[in-house]
């Protein structure tokens, strides 16, 4: 730990097939070195995994007409969590025990995934009716109980 040389290429792995690559992606704007190290430094791993979140485009904004604003990010477990940065809170375990119980982080990989997405201009839109927000919303406490 603690060893970076290269933080994180943030570029994708040539392995991965590269499918929907679209306009977007030349929009990825790219960060410098010395704010990736400052990346790092601040939130240490999450930092990495936040970066390689962006990278697969793994942020949505979901938006319906009222103005609600609801993100969603795909792990890399394969699972979904809801994440709101009006109040700065996402429902993934890690959240819940290093940023509410011990608080010995500041976020989690999520929602700073959500924050580069924004300053990279790498976040999915999709625009849903109130309705459809409100159900996603319910859906996932209802996951949750
Ligand atoms: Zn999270």
């Amino acid at each position: 730990m603690g060893v970076y040389v290269r933080p994180c290429t943030h570029v994708r792995e040539p392995q991965r097939p590269e499918v929907g690559v679209g306009s977007l992606e030349l929009a990825v704007q790219a960060v410098p070195d010395e704010h990736l190290s400052s990346l790092k430094f601040v939130f240490g791993s999450s930092a990495i995994q936040a970066l390689d979140l962006v990278d697969r485009e793994s942020v949505t904004l979901i938006s319906s007409p009222s103005g609600r604003r609801v993100y969603q990010v795909l792990g890399s477990s394969g699972k979904t969590y809801t994440c709101m940065t009006s109040c700065h809170y996402c429902s993934c375990p890690a959240f819940a025990f290093s940023v509410l119980r011990k608080s010995d982080s500041l976020l989690c990989k999520h929602l700073l995934a959500i924050y580069l997405s924004q300053v990279m201009r790498n976040c999915q839109q999709l625009s849903v009716s109130d309705k459809q927000l409100t159900d996603l919303l319910l859906m996932e406490k209802t996951q949750e109980a």
